[in-house]
């Protein structure tokens, strides 16, 4: 069966799951997340931002020059990231 991927804000591509901010917001429980309604790429890709405040706190990501690195945020939001990677159960 083939998934309809939603469309991100920011660029217009699919978002797949594992990378979508709204899910990887939700599994993070941050407070922002019921206002982040739209579908947006989480981590940066090819031709896009992807949520910067956010995903600036996964290894390797640049940082947001809007919003400055707390390091009370990091375990968070690598633990959330983390859990979107795993396959979904297919049961
Ligand atoms: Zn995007």
């Amino acid at each position: 069966m083939k998934k309809i991927l939603p469309l991100c804000d920011k660029c217009g591509k699919p978002v797949p799951p594992e990378n979508d901010m709204i899910i990887i917001a939700k599994l993070a429980e941050d407070p922002r997340a019921p206002l982040a309604a739209r579908t947006r790429h989480f981590l940066s890709i090819d031709g896009c931002p992807g949520s910067p405040s956010r995903a600036q706190y996964i290894e390797g990501q640049p940082g947001d020059p809007l919003r400055p690195y707390d390091p009370t945020q990091e375990e968070k939001w690598r633990e959330a990231y983390r859990k979107a990677q795993l396959p979904a159960r297919e049961e």
